[in-house]
């Protein structure tokens, strides 16, 4: 079977298969994307900024054909794939409109005699690897900005997504980007470290596993080639207090349950005060239970998606039995189906042993996680304690309280009482093993920017 595919989950059935590219095809795409940046780059900000513009409408005007496609791919409920599909296209607008005002270059004082002035010029060929969860807003927020700016891009998309990332190179050429300007690439994975070994390609940027970032960015060092690298998260949700736990537990779950759990930034430890934590738990259960397997296509109420192939449901399944093992609680859910599906039941886990192999480990799918604490020095001991650092938040009736913890958590992104604030102008990226660079919002764009300075004495 071609590695490349679109395979329903909710039923394991093949609906296309695709050739991986032959070498050749490989050297032509980079070849092409070097000669079109010379063009590209050439052209008025404002020209590639109505390119940019045209792709943020006809998106919009595919949105029900291009949701459908990626709920079929990776499992993801309509409304949840019409919610992406906009928020792709928010992305491309907000390049469009405030792009060409982001790059323009700007003069800084010299204490030497002369004048000096900032350029933010493109710096070539990009390479993005991109992974399943997000098909649209994943390749988005990396082209978006980088096509404004002039760059241009070949993109290795995740082996389950081909149609949707054929379609996305269909729409921006459409668009009036010239053919090269972005290109869909089945590359193998060792198609990929030629790709970032070739002196035309100036930069790579990974959404993904730490493991293929450990080798993405091992070979961007190699090359000496820049890199953004968007890993993985075990985002602390500490709640210190609340008015309404029914109304928090309901965020925690929504949000810990949202694209079948697979977010990098979900809320995978939920850390909750003592004395309102059996209470938090309980609502959770609540949530969990009765629950059953749906279609994402025409997704009912108490019913919950697959996740995004039988392979992550078996993954989640062992790392929840590995955590009962360990001595942890399953509260509810937590069931795998049989057969080729990929469900898993919506799970509540309580009493991972603070150290053990569990405690450690990223869930990718949807189990809420929850540790009870007894004091801020402890929630934030615990938040803190983890190799990765995406996002974090903080929830409390007494916001001071709250930006006290939020001020020391080591993430990327912070946030007081709610847990993500995610729009086309606000930077997404985290610190220590969640990678390094930002997407999105004004920080996005400088990321393969050269920021050339230009000196007249
Ligand atoms: P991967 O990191 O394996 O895949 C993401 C992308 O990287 C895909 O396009 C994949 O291609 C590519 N890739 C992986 N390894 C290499 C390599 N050695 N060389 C070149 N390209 C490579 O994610 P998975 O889909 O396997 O998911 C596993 C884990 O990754 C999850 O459990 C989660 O922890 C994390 N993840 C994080 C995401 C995030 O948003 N930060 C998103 C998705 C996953 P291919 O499909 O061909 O393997």
């Amino acid at each position: 079977m071609s590695t490349y595919r679109v395979q329903n989950p909710a039923t394991g059935e093949v609906l296309e298969a695709f050739d991986t590219a032959g070498d050749a095809d490989i050297a032509d795409a980079i070849e092409r994307a070097d000669d079109v940046y010379r063009e590209w780059r050439m052209r008025s900000v404002h020209d590639r900024a109505g390119a940019i513009q045209r792709i943020a409408d006809l998106v919009r005007e595919r949105s029900a054909e291009l949701a459908r496609m990626i709920s079929l791919e990776m499992g993801k409920s309509t409304s949840e794939a019409v919610e992406e599909v906009e928020f792709a296209a928010s992305i491309f607008e907000y390049y469009a409109v405030h792009g060409p005002s982001l790059i323009t270059d700007y003069e800084i004082p010299s204490s030497i005699p002369g004048k000096a002035r900032i350029e933010q010029r493109p710096i070539g060929v990009l390479l993005g690897v991109m992974p399943w969860n997000f098909p649209y807003y994943q390749s988005a927020r990396f082209a978006a900005p980088n096509l404004l700016l002039g760059n241009t891009i070949l993109l290795k998309h995740a082996e389950i997504c081909a149609r949707s990332s054929l379609t996305v190179q269909e729409i921006i050429e459409q668009a009036g980007v010239p053919c090269g300007g972005y290109q869909n690439v089945f590359a193998s994975h060792e198609q990929v470290s030629t790709i970032i070994a070739d002196p035309r390609v100036r930069g790579v940027s990974l959404t993904g596993s730490e493991r293929a970032g450990a080798v993405i960015g091992q070979q961007a060092g190699k090359h000496l080639k820049k890199c953004v690298l968007e890993l993985g998260g075990i985002d602390p949700m500490v709640v210190l207090d609340a008015d309404d736990v029914a109304d928090v537990a309901q965020q925690a779950w929504e949000f810990r349950t949202y694209n079948g759990g697979q977010v990098c930034n979900s809320n995978k430890r939920i850390i909750v005060m003592n004395d309102i934590y059996d209470e938090f738990v309980a609502q959770l259960k609540k949530r969990a239970e009765g629950l059953t397997p749906g279609d994402q296509l025409s997704l009912g109420d108490g019913e919950y998606v697959p996740l995004s192939s039988r392979s992550a449901a078996e993954t989640v399944h062992a790392q929840v039995q590995k955590a009962l093992a360990e001595g942890a609680t399953l509260v509810a859910g937590g069931e795998l189906a049989e057969g080729s599906a990929a469900y898993y039941s919506p799970a509540v886990l309580t009493d991972v042993p603070v150290g053990s192999h569990s405690y450690r480990e990223e869930i990718f799918g949807p189990v809420a996680t929850i540790y009870r604490v007894s004091s801020d020095a402890e929630a934030l001991q615990l938040a803190n304690d983890c190799h990765l650092g995406l996002g974090g938040s903080v929830f409390s009736t007494d916001e001071s309280r709250a930006a006290r913890i939020a001020a020391e958590l080591e993430v990327g992104m912070t946030h007081v009482n709610t847990i993500a604030a995610e729009s086309a102008e606000l930077p997404f990226g985290g610190v220590k093993a969640s990678g390094f660079g930002r997407e999105m919002g004004p920080i996005g764009i400088g990321e393969f920017a050269n920021q050339r300075l230009y000196f007249v004495a």
